[in-house]
């Protein structure tokens, strides 16, 4: 366990249904205690809306009464760079009989690593985060102009930037890449590869560690799905892949650009469940106004070959990447997911896929949105969930997703999306960005 010398708190985060992390901060001297017998929350966490009212439709969840423990991960307290003074760690859920909590989005995708091992597959996985930046105490005001993916545009926020590299490495979360993204004073960062709850737990840390980056320089990030309509929005797309003996099955292999057959069967059952994935992994309002289509952001359930449009693109070993690279990306995801729920559902739909031998249908690498209605109902392409109906209707209709989540979970998940539904409904779009642009 790392020590605490020199600082005061450590802050305990949790990530609710909406992707909105929570917390906890204890001193610093009471780490063992907090990793031991954690601080009491409330039972009402997993029934908290976008806009922190709280849902009583969830009938198991229905009063103020009881208590959870939320526990400190010994092995991750993390000292942070970039509040001094502080350190972070990832929370865990237990009733106070000692029992994991049914609603602790972090047991459930433990729950589901520990499954995919029992079928001896080691899944590995990354997010990469893109966000608006912009000058603190202005509503949006833009930190650069511009152009998109251009080192002049970084010129605006080089300190910043700066920082932000020096924060993350400082704080263990490991860096590919970072650039101007095509969006409205957008960056994007993707963390490198772990197994799937480190790689949640970093999702988590990363987006603390930007937002006190940006602080620092007197700027402010919005990591929301969509921070203005009339621009790219915010996906928060996950990397994964999927290996037996140490050899990735996406790689070596001799179907469709090279995946084993295992592997082609892992990809299948994500493209077979990708409406749930979909609604896991991008549940809010503004998520629903993300995925349109012509914008990166997965409007429509298809798998493609570096199809930067397709929900699942799949990037395939090559000469310059070598087969431990090759990996499926999910762009049907963003801020507002819970990351645990969303990795734990993926790995839910691979292993379902591999179980039912499934294969894949010829790639898409096109754009079906340019195509006319007839020609997508031909190819049996569909839109993924427009409305939080459709999501709950997605999560309830799909068995591994159903599961791997636990019905438990996925009972409160429905309520919150009926909830923030009911919230938005006299809301024009406008009104639902702007609600939801600094909750993440
Ligand atoms: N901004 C796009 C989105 O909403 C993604 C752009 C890209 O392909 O990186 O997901
Ligand atoms: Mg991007």
């Amino acid at each position: 366990m790392a020590g605490l010398e020199g600082l005061h708190g450590l802050t305990i985060v949790f990530c609710d249904n909406n992707g909105i992390p929570r917390s906890r901060t204890v001193p610093a001297s009471r780490l063992e205690d907090a990793c031991e017998r954690g601080v009491g929350i409330t039972t009402l966490f997993p029934v908290f809306l976008s806009n922190d009212m709280i849902t009583f439709a969830h009938e198991p969840l229905s009063n103020a009464s009881g208590d959870v423990r939320l526990l400190a991960t010994p092995e991750r307290v993390v000292p942070l760079a970039g509040q001094p003074g502080f350190a972070w760690t990832p929370g865990r859920q237990f009733l106070v009989d000692g029992e994991r909590s049914p609603y602790c989005a972090r047991g459930v995708l433990e729950r589901m690593v520990e499954r995919a091992a029992a079928a001896g597959l080691e899944v590995r996985a990354g997010y990469e985060l893109e966000w608006f930046v912009g000058h603190a105490g202005e509503e949006l005001a833009p930190a650069h102009s511009g152009p998109v993916y251009s080192p002049h545009a970084m010129l605006a926020v080089d300190e910043f930037a700066a920082q932000l590299l020096a924060d993350l490495a400082a704080n263990g979360v490991p860096v590919g890449q970072l650039h101007a993204e095509y969006g409205l004073a957008q960056m994007e960062v993707s963390i490198g590869v772990s197994d799937p709850v480190a790689a949640a737990d970093l999702q988590m840390l990363a987006r603390q560690t930007i937002h006190a980056a940006a602080r620092r320089h007197g700027l402010r990030a919005s990591f929301a799905p969509v921070v203005d309509l009339a621009a790219a929005g915010n996906g928060w797309h996950i990397h994964s892949s999927v290996s037996r003996d140490g050899r990735n099955l996406l790689a070596g292999g001799d179907r469709q650009s090279g995946m084993t057959p295992e592997g082609e069967a892992w990809v299948a059952g994500l493209l077979r469940e990708l409406p749930a994935l979909a609604s896991v992994g991008s549940p809010s309002m503004p998520s629903l106004l993300r995925r349109r289509p012509g914008y990166f952001a997965s409007a429509f359930a298809f798998w493609g070959v570096q199809n930067r449009e397709a929900a699942l693109r799949l990037v395939p070993a090559s000469r310059l990447v070598p087969d431990a690279a090759a990996n499926v990306e999910l762009k049907a995801s963003d801020a507002s997911g819970n990351p645990y729920l969303a990795l734990a559902a993926v790995i839910g739909a691979g292993l379902a896929g591999m179980d039912d031998g499934l294969t894949l249908p010829e790639p898409i690498q096109d754009e079906p949105g340019s195509w006319p209605q007839e020609e997508r109902e031909r190819r049996g392409i569909h839109r993924l969930p427009e409305t939080a109906e459709d999501a709950v209707a997605a999560v309830r209709l799909s068995a591994p997703v159903r599961e791997a989540l636990g019905d438990d979970l996925v009972g409160a998940w429905a309520a919150v999306r009926r909830g923030d539904a009911d919230t938005a409904r006299d809301m024009s779009p406008e009104d639902i960005v702007a609600a939801h642009r600094y909750r993440y």
